[in-house]
């Protein structure tokens, strides 16, 4: 076979430090999920998960469907590894499978984000551990009062409970990417919150360093906002950031 080049366009970085393969292992949530697996790239860390449990992968690289299928092929045979060849996002529409499973993925970063939404809205998905750019991974697992914190943080502590697993440096990949990657769990423990909640928290971040008021005033009646401010004893100075999840669904049910 030939030799394997890595795709810029698929955002291609391989792992291939064994102790963070192994703490990512480490971190899986014991349950009887099936895994999903997108992106399995060369099989470096599908190796780790065939061991422990059956997999559904979904890689869009044909060159590498070709490689895992010859890899794999005993996996295959017994039916603990199922290759899908082609785009995951093609393939999501509502529940990316039947069944409840794990996502546990190092994700292709430039669609990462958009990703773990579709995950924390889909209902077969239980859990969520993933390798993605570290300010990505922070801005999910944040908690409020932090400058990170925003409407990713809050529909994750919405459905349920996160943290960083392990930073990770560029020398863990081939090739190195230019930034610092993070692994996280999401526990979830319900799914994601109603679309119009989220079009509300847009509307509250959009302009992070101005007041909340100020924010929601643009498509919420000001004397709503004031009482509703009031009753929850949110201060009108309050930025964005400062306000906890709690709040912001309290606030949600009192100004819609
Ligand atoms: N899991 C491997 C590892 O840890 O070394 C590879 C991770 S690499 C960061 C991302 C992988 O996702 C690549 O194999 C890439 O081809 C694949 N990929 C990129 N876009 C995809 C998409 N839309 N659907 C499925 N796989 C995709």
């Amino acid at each position: 076979m030939e030799k394997i080049v890595a795709k810029k366009k698929f955002g291609q970085n391989f792992l291939k430090d064994e102790t963070v393969l192994q703490k990512i292992v480490e971190a899986m949530p014991n349950n009887d999920n099936k895994i999903i697996e997108i992106g399995p790239g060369l099989g470096d860390l599908t190796k780790y998960l065939v061991d422990v449990k059956s997999v559904e992968a979904f890689e869009v690289d044909t060159d590498l469907c070709k490689l895992l299928q010859s890899k794999f092929d005993k996996e295959i045979a017994t039916k603990q590894l199922h290759i899908n060849c082609g785009d995951v996002l093609d393939a999501w529409q509502g529940s990316l499978i039947e069944e409840s499973y794990d996502l546990v993925a190092n994700l292709p970063y430039y669609i990462a984000t958009n990703i773990i939404l579709k995950a924390l809205a889909d209902p077969k998905c239980k859990n969520i551990l993933v390798m993605v750019q570290l300010e990505v991974a922070e801005k999910f697992c944040a908690k409020e009062g932090e400058k990170v914190f925003g409407s990713l943080s809050i529909i994750t502590q919405s459905v349920g409970n996160a943290h960083i697993v392990v930073k990770v440096p560029p020398t863990a990949f081939e090739p190195p990417p230019k930034i610092d990657s993070a692994v996280f769990l999401i526990e979830k423990k319900t799914d994601r919150c109603d679309e119009n909640f989220e079009g509300m928290l847009r509307v509250a971040f959009k302009q992070p360093r101005k007041t909340l008021m100020k924010n929601l005033s643009v498509i919420y009646e000001k004397t709503i906002l004031q009482e509703a401010f009031s009753e929850l004893k949110l201060t009108p100075s309050i930025r964005p950031h400062q306000v906890s999840t709690v709040d912001y669904h309290q606030l949600y049910n009192k100004i819609i």
